[in-house]
């Protein structure tokens, strides 16, 4: 596979990143392309707002209530915003945004709790939780104020301050984000950063960073990893997936195709753990390759802001040649499309949904992450070969199981090597569960409390029984 370059769009005069609509290819809107050596004074006012902020646990409470409340109240702007420059439908876009608020009211209500020790001996210990100072968060396109929320909510109501740097293609909803919040925070605790490289990796190694949360892709995940060695700053990292969503013999098609089909194509299957391969036994594999091919010429494809819109565009111009790299070098090893297989003869980044079939097991699309509206369906003779299949790539991220016999099911999801695993869906997270990727998909526990505890440090204290 060619080695195609992530790259931000192009710059305009004055220092600004242009903000291209997907749905159209054209630029609406522009974002500071800040210089990587403004971030001193940035973290040292991070620095300066935590001094205030790490021992107010009731007040920090009360202003991620107020916060959430913003968010709602701004939501139906927001999610216009956002549909525009990152492309998903307007109803996908609303549920991004209730889900912002919604994870701000979890951490508000989610305080850590001290622990005590009692091991017979003739002290007592106890564990007490303390923030751990400025945390920089460097976060992807695919879903802007989701994936800031699962960031700064966290690390806010542990008492830490923030620094937020989103994706360059995806810089406006999260400044208006920013802007609404800073209605309900105080100075300084949420700082939004927007630029080009090196602005994400000077934030990486800044020495003022005690945390760095990052969500993107495995390779910069690494480059992340690195910087961050310099100053010994704790390290989250949320990184690629290429699930798989495994039939069994006795699985019902027509009942889950829909299901099946979305887990791999909502947000146009930009979703770190959309379902990015199907295993079917081979006595179903035709009838599964038709339920989805069916859907996916039917659905409606176009801009996100259009209200019959079911699948919008991908997001950017870089990520619609990987696609087409990924989709066109399955066809010339032999695969065929039996839906879709091309882009779309219009303006803006539109790809057809794409379903294929004779796909050889070794094909880039079936062995690294394709993030996009294509699925390969891949026959299976024997559960354990579809199994070592299923755990065969670098990647841990998630994967499901789908089938009559919940118990079977089960234990064959059991059997799988990642972070998360469903049966008969896929995707569906709940706010109060861990979140972490097997293998290269991640290092370090997001969600619930163990991202509360993920944003802290353990100071103990031991002291005598008797005085
Ligand atoms: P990416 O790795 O190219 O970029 C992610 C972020 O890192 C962006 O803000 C980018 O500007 C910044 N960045 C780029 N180079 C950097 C560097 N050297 N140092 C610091 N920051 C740098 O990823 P992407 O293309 O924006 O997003 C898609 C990837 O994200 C996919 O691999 C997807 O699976 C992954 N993802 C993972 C999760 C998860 O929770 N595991 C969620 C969403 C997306």
């Amino acid at each position: 596979m060619p080695t195609l370059e992530r790259r931000p769009p192009a710059d305009v005069p004055g220092g600004c990143l242009a903000v291209v609509d997907p749905a159209t290819g054209e630029a609406f809107g522009e974002a500071p392309d800040q210089r990587p050596q403004e971030l001193d004074a940035v973290v040292e006012r991070a620095h300066r707002a935590w001094l205030g902020w790490r021992d107010e646990p009731a007040a920090r409470a009360t202003a991620l209530r107020a916060a959430a409340d913003a968010v709602e109240a701004a939501g139906a702007e927001l999610a216009r915003l956002l549909t525009r420059e990152q492309g998903k439908p307007l109803a996908e876009s609303s549920a991004e945004i209730a889900r912002t608020a919604a994870r701000l009211r979890y951490f508000a209500e989610t305080a850590p709790q001290p622990q005590r020790i009692d091991d017979g001996r003739p002290v007592h210990s106890e564990i007490r939780w303390r923030p751990l100072g400025p945390v920089a968060a460097i976060v992807p396109w695919n879903f802007p104020l989701q994936l800031a929320a699962a960031k700064f909510a966290p690390a806010l109501a542990a008492g830490n301050t923030m620094v937020l740097k989103p994706s360059p293609f995806t810089p406006l909803a999260t400044r208006l984000l920013g802007s609404v919040l800073a209605k309900a925070l105080p100075k300084d605790v949420l700082t939004i950063v927007t630029g080009r490289e090196p602005l994400g990796a000077r934030l990486a190694s800044h020495p003022g960073i005690r945390h760095v949360t990052f969500t993107g892709s495995v390779p910069t995940g690494r480059a992340v990893a690195e910087g961050a060695a310099a100053s010994l700053a704790r390290v989250t990292l949320e990184l690629g997936g290429n699930d798989a969503a495994l039939l069994l013999e006795d699985v019902d098609v027509e009942r889950i195709a829909d299901k099946l089909f979305w887990a791999a194509f909502r947000n146009c299957g930009q979703v770190c753990m959309a379902v990015k391969r199907v295993y079917a036994p081979a006595r179903l594999h035709s009838e599964v390759v038709e339920g989805l091919a069916q859907r996916a010429r039917s659905v409606t494809v176009g801009p996100g802001l259009d209200p019959d819109t079911q699948l919008g565009p991908v997001n950017n111009a870089p990520q619609l040649a990987r696609v087409e790299a990924y989709t066109g070098k399955a066809l010339a090893d032999g695969a065929r499309a039996v839906a879709g297989g091309h882009r779309l003869e219009r303006p803006g980044y539109f790809f057809a949904p794409t379903i294929l079939t004779d796909v050889p097991p070794t094909s880039p699309v079936v062995t690294e992450e394709q993030f996009g509206p294509v699925l390969p369906v891949l026959p299976y003779r024997n559960l354990d070969e579809a199994l070592e299949a299923a755990n065969g790539t670098g990647f841990g991220l998630g994967g499901s199981v789908w089938g009559t016999d919940l118990d079977r099911a089960e234990a064959v999801a059991g059997r799988l090597e990642c972070g998360t695993a469903w049966i008969n869906h896929h995707a569906e997270l709940s706010l109060a569960q861990p979140f972490a990727g097997a293998k290269d998909s991640g290092v370090g526990v997001a969600g619930g409390p163990w991202g509360l505890y993920g944003n802290l440090r353990p100071f103990v204290v031991h002291r005598p029984r008797e005085a």
